[in-house]
């Protein structure tokens, strides 16, 4: 089970070191974690975690004011991106710079965390299939190093999360379509954790609020790790 931590703009440099201290100090070597902390806290240290980064610009370098490239990236060994999150979508992020941001990264070689999701409106007018399958078509879902995380759009920090039946159903749509790893993501927290981490086509989470403060976040893991070691 993947466990992805997006911090958003949460963590100065002094709280990430903290943050990053217990999760190292609880992790092992099993557990498949990624963190994407502000830009400002990317360090150097080895973790027992992979550092990703929230966001960034499809180029190695150069003129776009306040943005960061592959060279700034490269230099704190951040290999996974978060591409397409409802939050930069919001701040009008076009299919079209999502699709050079696609392709950037997969020249890069990078991991690419693909964020979908459908807001309240089409969820209600029962169009999310219809809607997630045109947001899809923006990219390659052959590529080899994609996980793509489902979040709809209502269930993000608002602390109503999406119900199983609901994730299942379009996990298993997504399914039929690629083969890449499935995260759902939306107000995952410790009561739903074990709900959710049971759905047959979950491969992981990408949680935002439960994760900004570090021993909430490992008490998601060991749910998650408590469920399956008491069914073996
Ligand atoms: C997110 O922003 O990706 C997210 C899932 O947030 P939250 O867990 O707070 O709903």
């Amino acid at each position: 089970m993947k466990f992805l931590a997006n911090l958003k703009c949460n963590h100065t440099r002094a709280s990430f070191r903290e943050y990053a201290k217990i999760l190292d100090e609880n992790l092992s070597a099993n557990d498949d974690v990624t963190v994407f902390p502000p830009f400002s806290a990317l360090d150097l240290v080895a973790h027992k975690f992979k550092l990703g980064a929230q966001n960034f610009y499809p180029c190695e370098s150069g003129a776009h004011t306040g943005e960061i490239g592959k060279a700034m990236l490269d230099e704190f060994g951040v290999k996974s991106v978060l591409i397409g999150h409802s939050e930069r979508r919001e701040l009008g992020e076009s299919e079209e710079l999502l699709r050079a941001k696609f392709g950037f990264a997969v020249k890069a070689g990078w991991q690419i965390v693909y964020c979908i999701g459908e807001n309240l409106s089409v969820n209600e007018a029962g169009r999310t299939k219809e809607f997630l399958a045109e947001q899809l078509k923006n990219i390659d879902l052959g590529y080899k190093r994609l996980l793509i995380a489902y979040e709809p759009i209502w269930a993000i920090g608002t602390g109503k999360s999406a119900s199983t039946e609901q994730i299942e159903n379009v996990l298993n749509f997504i399914r039929e379509q690629t083969s890449a790893p499935l995260l759902y993501g939306g107000s995952v927290n410790v009561a739903n954790i074990g709900r959710i981490a049971d759905i047959e086509n979950c491969d992981g989470v990408l949680v935002g609020t439960a994760s900004w403060d570090a021993t909430k976040f490992l008490e998601l893991m060991r749910v998650v790790s408590h469920r399956y070691t008491s069914l073996s």
